[in-house]
């Protein structure tokens, strides 16, 4: 969509006529959302937009710009009433006893707002990052200070006396605090975490060991003054443990030079982050602890889904982690006022049309056909095989939206009645985003020259070894990324309350919070929905909950049977998880029998409204997203090298675009792909420039 955004622009004066072919009946893929019974909104899984997402934030800025909705006759009209910001988080922590106790903060917000004129945006270099992660352990040591009974900050203290700033000071100043081993108090190290910011930040004109050495004795330093306070006080051993990891980023980036270096935090992109950390001196404890749990939890970084292989290229997650923290304008986090289909796709897909592209649904991809080699020249596509999977009644073009009280959202299943044999369609119970559902109604194969000149290919990785065998035949570079970039399937379970949050026992304001146990480790309150939906009893709270689940072996996969079984399974372990978990955030969910099931508000027609106990389960919503296509891109280490660019010119009329791509993030979300898909439109129109793309800082 977003490469359909940017190459449909006025600027480009009609020079790209566009069609879009999309399985089934409605647009979003992974963040695909629908209406169900009592227009409740039903969810791929939990999504957040982080402050970050530049690119993300500013297409959606021009496309609620263009769009134009009437404040008055629609209630998500500006792109403010369709993200709003959340700063409030948390991560499961656990006490040393095992306990859980949820570590709750509130993020500042910060200046401006995602998606602001692209020149104000400040161009982050690594210099910039480890300067700034200097300044947090700085900020956090002084707050520890503080917390263990020391003197606050004054006008005395060290932050606010003069120091050195020419770089043959600087270097004296830290010779001189390695010299006398003057670093035996908070203050000292305070000082000595000023003098290496502003080394850290001028970059190379230091030498290295020099740095290097001092950054050793700081965080020795720091580890003797913290480590003996933090059994007894959960807060210090949060602070210690954040200033532990973030005294290993420095120290690993000083040691990999990895400011010098042209692929900057790719560099260690072989390595596991929790390996890497440890490996430039970051604790067991600090590793394992619930922020960096909830890191892999919320990127589903599992290989094979098996919770026992966490894992996440370094370089991805350090740099990913780093802009989150250090970029985010507004809001740390921002939700979104309805279904991501309704806030997202919708309006993409009421623009895109104006601008008259075309939308071809229910048409399934299920071949990309290669010209024959030709000496000398680049393979090119020459066809593009399609099952259609049904066809609209009188050849009319699907209208794919359905009003709900003034909004224009997507149903969670087609609109049968537009379709020829719609009736007997459903009543079969065709299922058009099923992978193991091929019944269709049609062939087409679409021919190089006469029916496109060009292909974006917008498919989720999980689906190229289904719809790419010749590419991958053909090309080196495609087998390799077939065979490295992987994918797991993850789950989703969505509660409507009858009790509000403070009932049952969670008595802040709404959270996100991740960290927590398998197999829901992230919760989302997203009561602020409620308003959105017209659910048959009073819902006083709404909670999402996603997670990773474990992969199937390729003969479970074969089988017809396998996405029913999966569903089956994500219930089982919802019914755990809500027996025996839950309990440790919303104590009084529960009594002495488990769950009381009857806090379930009944959404709609699902379930009888006589239903008890368990069975009121029924009533709510869970999925399993097992498709291919839907299977979330991991970022392994050792395999990011095997992604494909956008850019990449293997193939002549082809480009990639998706969150599994060589884009300039690499990662599973929202920002990778619209990142992708701004390649992808440069890679045909030369237009967005790549500098306009924030955070594509590849060489
Ligand atoms: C449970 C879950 C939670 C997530 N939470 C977040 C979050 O909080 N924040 C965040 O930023 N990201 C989140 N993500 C990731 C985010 O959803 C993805 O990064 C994003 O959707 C990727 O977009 P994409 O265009 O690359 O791929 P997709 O979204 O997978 O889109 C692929 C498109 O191709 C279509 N397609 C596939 N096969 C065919 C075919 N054969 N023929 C025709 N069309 C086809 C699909 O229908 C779809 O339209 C989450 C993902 C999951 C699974």
């Amino acid at each position: 969509m977003a490469a359909a955004f940017e190459l449909t622009k006025p600027e480009h004066k009609g020079k790209y006529r566009l069609t879009v072919y999309q399985l089934g009946w409605r647009l979003g893929g992974k963040g695909a959302s629908g209406r169900g019974p009592g227009n409740r909104i039903e969810e791929h899984g939990l999504h957040l937009w982080m402050g970050f997402y530049e690119n993300a934030f500013r297409l959606m800025r021009e496309c609620y710009a263009e769009l134009a909705r009437d404040p008055k006759t629609c209630r998500i009209a500006d792109w403010r009433d369709a993200f709003v910001p959340d700063n409030f988080n948390a991560v499961a922590d656990r006490t040393p006893s095992g306990a859980w106790l949820p570590w709750k903060v509130t993020l500042p917000p910060l200046a401006g707002q995602p998606g602001d004129a692209i020149e104000k945006a400040q161009r982050w270099t690594v210099a910039d990052y480890v300067s700034r992660t200097v300044l947090l352990i700085q900020t956090l040591l002084e707050a520890s200070q503080v917390r263990a009974g020391g003197a606050a900050p004054d006008a005395s203290s060290s932050r606010s006396r003069p120091y050195p700033t020419t770089p043959d000071a600087i270097a004296e100043g830290m010779s001189r605090l390695l010299r006398y081993g003057q670093l035996g108090t908070f203050g000292a190290i305070v000082e000595a975490l000023r003098l290496m910011q502003v080394a850290v930040a001028a970059g190379p004109q230091y030498p290295e060991n020099l740095v290097l050495q001092f950054q050793e004795s700081v965080a020795q330093a720091a580890r003797s003054q913290l480590e003996a306070l933090i059994e007894k006080d959960d807060e210090l051993r949060r602070v210690w443990e954040i200033v532990d990891l973030s005294l290993a980023i420095v120290r690993g980036v000083l040691r990999h030079g990895i400011m010098t270096h042209p692929q900057g935090f790719d560099a260690i992109n072989d390595y596991d982050c929790r390996e890497w950390l440890v490996l430039n001196g970051a604790s067991e404890r600090s590793v394992n602890s619930a922020f960096v749990r909830a890191l892999y939890d919320l990127a589903f970084a599992y290989e094979d889904g098996d919770v026992s292989r966490p894992r996440v290229a370094a370089g991805i997650a350090v740099r990913g982690s780093l802009r989150s923290f250090f970029t985010y304008r507004g809001a740390f986090f921002w939700k979104m006022q309805s279904g991501m289909g309704d806030v997202v796709f919708a309006p993409l897909w009421e623009v895109l049309r104006r601008r008259g592209v075309r939308f071809e649904f229910f048409h399934r991809l299920e071949n990309v056909r290669l010209a024959d080699a030709v000496d000398g020249e680049s393979p090119s596509v020459e066809s593009l095989e399609l099952d259609v999977q049904a066809s609209v009644t009188g050849g009319a073009e699907y209208q794919p939206l359905i009003d709900v009280g003034g909004l224009p959202c997507w149903p969670s299943e087609p609109d049968w009645s537009q379709l020829v044999d719609g009736p007997r369609l459903k009543q079969e119970g065709r299922d058009f985003e099923s992978h193991w559902d091929h019944r269709q109604v049609a062939k087409k194969t679409l021919r190089v020259g006469t029916d496109f000149d060009l292909v974006i290919l917008g498919v989720g990785v999980g689906a190229i070894p289904h719809v790419c065998q010749d590419l991958i035949a053909r090309n080196e570079r495609w087998r390799d990324m077939a065979q490295h970039v992987k994918s797991v399937p993850t789950q989703a379970l969505q509660l409507w309350l009858k009790e509000d949050m403070k009932t049952l026992g969670w008595n802040d304001g709404p959270v996100n919070i991740s960290g927590f146990v398998e197999p829901f480790d992230t919760w989302a309150d997203m009561t602020h929905l409620v308003a959105e939906e017209n659910c048959r009893e009073p819902v006083r709270a709404i909670a999402y909950f996603c997670s990773v689940l474990p992969d199937g072996t390729p003969v479970q996969m074969g089988a017809a049977s396998y996405p029913e079984e999966r569903r089956t399974e994500a219930k089982e372990n919802a019914v755990r998880f809500l027996n025996k978990d839950i309990v440790h955030l919303w104590p009084k969910a529960a009594d002495s029998a488990g769950f009381r099931w009857d806090v379930l508000a009944d959404a709609g027609a699902v379930s009888t409204p006589a239903a008890a106990g368990e069975a009121r389960l029924d009533g709510q919503y869970w999925r399993v997203n097992v498709n291919p296509t839907d299977r979330y891109a991991l970022s392994l280490p050792g395999t990011i090298r095997y992604r494909i660019s956008p850019l990449d010119p293997s193939y002549d009329n082809l480009s990639v675009a998706g969150d599994w791509t060589d884009c300039g993030l690499s990662q599973g979300c929202v920002e990778a792909a619209v990142m992708s898909g701004l390649l992808a439109a440069h890679s045909i129109s030369q237009s967005p420039p790549l500098e306009e793309i924030v955070g594509y800082d590849h060489p």
